[in-house]
């Protein structure tokens, strides 16, 4: 029997680089999806798996972002590729976060600049969240994002935080800063469906919101 499973496993794992192989939608992207991850990018594409239950390839690159872009998801026939690109410095707010999720307890904070470092990390765990449905074949934006600010306190709690601050973070976003999206310079990220019993509602029986 274990000699079997063994056999199968090494026929999976045979099998799998091809499953595991996504393919540079761009040419510039080729170079970045043949290395090795890094430890941030292993950090976020944990969360990614864990959140798509797929296998998620994620990179942290400058460069491959136009100015403003926190992340990009590339689509090819209107299916997403199997990886998505983050800024470095979402990357890296992630990984901080992870090394000290208490850090951004934004109940915490009795300052302004308190308050920024915790908004910074919220907008890094809604990119994550937000480029993950991407990857789960959501195109449209307002709708990856509202998925995505319902699932941000999962990519926390992912991150090591209790429960507790991840629902903390998840308000914080979906309650202060989701509603800026609006009147933004991208107001396709906002709908007015996204909120408790809208037809984005994830759990439409629920009341709690946003997580
Ligand atoms: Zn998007």
């Amino acid at each position: 029997m274990r000699r079997l499973l063994l056999a199968l496993a090494v026929g999976l794992a045979l099998a799998a680089p091809a499953a595991a192989v996504v393919y540079p939608v761009r040419p510039y992207d080729a170079p970045l999806l043949a290395r090795a991850a890094t430890p941030y990018e292993q950090i976020a594409e944990s969360v990614a798996q864990r959140l798509t239950r797929k296998a998620a390839v994620v990179r942290c690159a400058a460069g491959h972002l136009k100015p403003g872009e926190l992340g990009v998801t590339p689509f090819v026939n209107d299916r997403p590729a199997g990886y998505f690109l983050m800024a470095p410095e979402t990357c890296g707010l992630l990984a901080a976060f992870r090394a000290n999720p208490n850090a951004y307890d934004p109940e915490a904070c009795t300052d302004t600049a308190c308050l920024n470092r915790v908004a910074q990390v919220a907008m890094a765990l809604e990119t994550i969240s937000h480029e993950s449905y991407h990857l789960l074949g959501y195109r449209d934006e307002a709708t990856a994002e509202c998925y995505g600010l319902q699932s941000l306190w999962y990519s926390a709690v992912r991150l090591g935080a209790s429960a507790q601050l991840g629902e903390t973070l998840g308000s914080l976003y979906a309650n202060q800063m989701y509603p800026s999206r609006r009147t933004s310079a991208h107001p396709e990220y906002w709908s007015a469906e996204c909120r408790n019993g809208g037809k984005l509602d994830l759990r439409p029986k629920s009341s709690a919101w946003p997580s």
